[in-house]
């Protein structure tokens, strides 16, 4: 049974989650684009106020972990000075996921113009705050990357100027022109809002949201691994977590040119190749056989009151140990927070020491 409406606890900014290390704020980053500066800014604000770490998440948004109770209001004045909180009421709507290298390299559409767009027009239609704070919009670019990740709605370029709509689980084979998009996609939003009773998701809708002819979504095609894609770098972000000294590295790297927030714990960097091994110096990693590309962890203890284990030391282990040979998730309970989309290894931790002595024996 879908929760009330008026349990979405999703967190944001102003609405932050109590964790067991203090309180966590998700700032988002539509189509994960912003810059080395923005980026920087964010880090320096996480350690005034913060842990000092900033963690990326499934849906390419930013988390600012370990706050005071009460979120201090320099903190959030400061977060909407750098640019990522343009409206209070929309803040946790703006979960937009757009193919990372689209404009970059590969894809059949450059559709950074519209997530700008979408984002514009989610900003300015006030019933839109209403939406719930998992509603996901998903931008493909056409190389399958992101259609199939779990949004509500969405457009896959068939060509420079066209797509297809996404909807719930399905695409709708009608094309749509790209510059009709991001309103064709708020009306739909719209749509939802009103035949919404307690509904978190368009695929949970007991009526199709739009008549015509549709077709099932592809599986999602691998995420970019880390390494160079022409002049560009991706670089994988070990659990996720980005400290100062990399935060640093990456701005050096781009200067305040654009970094990509991509939805799979990793960084595109455009124009970066020649910081390669500066970034993995830090900790980055740049090579696609590195063990951290096959291993990821959710928070876990200590910072996750339901962890039954450290999951993220444990990682580190695991890597440490040369990795466990094909893709694993470690998780501290049932929940699974973080696990990837692709097939896994499923590791939950039934004790701290049961996870711990499984690791040893499959390292
Ligand atoms: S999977 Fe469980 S322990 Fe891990 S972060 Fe999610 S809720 Fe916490």
């Amino acid at each position: 049974m879908p929760e009330s409406p008026r349990a979405d606890r999703c967190p944001g900014v102003l609405r932050p989650h109590e964790a067991a290390d203090g309180a966590m704020v998700r700032i988002r980053v539509p189509g994960g684009q912003t810059t080395g500066t923005a980026l920087r800014n964010l880090s320096r604000l996480a350690q005034t106020y913060g842990s000092g770490l900033l963690q990326l998440t499934s849906r390419a948004s930013v988390q600012v972990r370990g706050l005071p109770a009460v979120v201090p209001e320099p903190f959030e004045d400061a977060v909407g000075r750098a640019g990522f909180l343009p409206s209070a009421a929309h803040e946790r709507i703006r979960n937009v996921v757009a193919s990372p290298l689209t404009g970059l390299s590969g894809g059949r559409a450059d559709l950074r113009p519209l997530v700008a767009r979408l984002d514009q027009a989610l900003l300015a239609e006030p019933r839109l705050a209403e939406l719930p704070g998992r509603f996901l919009f998903v931008l493909d670019d056409g190389r399958d990357d992101v259609a199939g990740l779990g949004g509500d709605l969405g457009y896959r370029a068939l060509d420079a100027g066209r797509g297809e709509l996404l909807v719930g689980e399905r695409r709708r084979t009608r094309p749509v022109r790209l510059v009709e998009a991001a309103e064709t996609l708020v009306a739909l939003a719209l749509r939802f809002l009103e035949r919404r009773t307690e509904e978190w998701h368009v695929r949970q809708l007991h009526e199709p949201l739009v008549g015509g002819t549709e077709a099932a979504l592809r599986t999602p095609t691998a995420p970019t691994p880390p390494g160079m894609v022409g002049d560009h770098l991706v670089v994988d972000v070990p659990l996720g977590l980005l400290g100062p000294t990399q935060v640093d590295a990456v701005q050096a790297a781009v200067g305040g040119g654009p970094v990509v927030v991509t939805p799979w714990r990793s960084l595109v960097l455009p124009y970066a190749a020649p910081a390669a091994s500066t970034l993995e110096a830090v900790g980055l990693v740049t090579q696609p056989d590195h063990a951290w590309t096959l291993v990821s962890a959710c928070v876990g203890a200590p910072w996750c009151s339901n962890g039954r284990a450290d999951t993220q030391n444990l990682a580190a282990q695991l890597v440490a140990a040369g990795g466990a040979g094909r893709r694993t998730h470690l998780s501290g309970c049932e929940r699974r927070c973080g696990a990837p989309s692709e097939p896994h290894a499923d590791l939950v931790a039934p004790t701290r020491v049961d996870l711990a002595e499984l690791l040893l024996t499959r390292a």
